[in-house]
């Protein structure tokens, strides 16, 4: 039992998200704090055509007072994963954040040292005279100095088989470090890279079926990308907090430019940059 959850515990891996937002649970799951609106989009997912791209979702389960979502863990099993969080979309904020923001904006000063941090001249000046920023704010920001606004995705974190952890792509924008990240990540190896373009390309195809994916406006989900020594490798979409139906008569392109009002969320669009990165990888 004790070498079990030893050997549980060493391939469980989280790359982005707060740490006590996850817990490790028996049989192959984890649970993430509990949010309504994850598990409202988990549900649905659960008999959708995006189904086979969804960790498993159990139910609701609470433990020491707090409640949360039971997952599939989707590294269980897995020898030395190789793991990769990208965010996807054209932007991480929902537009009601945009409202409430406009009506009380709240001031964070942990926000506006982050940002100083990857770059001092980044604030305002009445933001360094504050000392904080809004939340809006930062993440305005942060999807801007990212890939996330021109390429609709961004790489969050890599987590190579030796356990080293990069995370240093917050600030890049464009194609060619992107393509020389996934190299790294799949350390060049054709078998994985094709593995991934196929994985992709049937998560287009199941896009285009998806009810959910119709009629949702997903922002700030993540594809997981996850390999191992073994010739699997695998993409499987996580991350629902922000994933919010849309309102009744609009529609959504999932790859259309974003204006205010018109939902768009350009997962389509990450999407696309991604499958051109990789088969320009392939080709290199
Ligand atoms: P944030 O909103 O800041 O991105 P979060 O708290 O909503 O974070 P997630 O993005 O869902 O959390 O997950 C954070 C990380 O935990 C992922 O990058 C991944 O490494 C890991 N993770 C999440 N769900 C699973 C799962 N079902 N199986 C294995 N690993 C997972
Ligand atoms: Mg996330
Ligand atoms: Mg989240």
């Amino acid at each position: 039992m004790m070498q079990w959850s030893k050997r549980r515990q060493s391939s469980w891996v989280q790359l982005a998200g707060h740490q006590g937002n996850f817990q490790l649970s028996e049989g192959g799951e984890v649970l993430k704090r509990w949010s309504e609106i994850e598990a409202a989009c988990l549900h649905l997912l659960m008999s959708d055509a995006l189904r086979e791209f969804v960790p498993r979702y159990y139910g609701p389960l609470s433990r020491n007072g707090s409640n949360y979502l039971r997952l599939e863990d989707l590294l269980s099993g897995l020898s030395n994963p190789v793991i990769m969080d990208c965010k996807m979309g054209v932007r991480t904020y929902l537009e009601e954040e945009i409202i409430k923001a406009r009506i009380s904006p709240v001031l964070r000063s942990d926000m506006y040292h982050k940002m100083v941090k990857v770059d001092p001249s980044a604030p305002l000046a009445e933001e360094h005279v504050l000392g904080a920023v809004t939340k809006l704010r930062y993440m305005q920001w942060r999807d801007a100095v990212s890939s996330t606004t021109t390429l609709g995705f961004r790489i969050e974190g890599i987590m190579l088989d030796n356990g080293t952890v990069l995370r240093d792509f917050n600030k890049t924008q464009s194609l060619p470090p992107l393509i020389d990240a996934f190299l790294t990540f799949t350390k060049s190896k054709l078998h994985i890279l094709r593995a991934y373009q196929s994985r992709l390309l049937a998560l287009r195809e199941a896009l285009k079926e998806s009810g959910f994916f119709s009629t949702h406006e997903v922002i700030g989900s993540s594809l997981l990308f996850v390999h191992d020594t073994s010739r699997r490798a695998n993409i499987w979409m996580i991350d629902f907090g922000k994933t919010m139906p849309i309102p009744n008569g609009v529609q959504l392109q999932h790859d259309m430019p974003w204006v205010e009002g018109n939902h768009e969320d350009g997962y389509l669009t990450g999407l696309a940059s991604i499958m051109q990165l990789l088969s320009e990888a392939i080709q290199r």
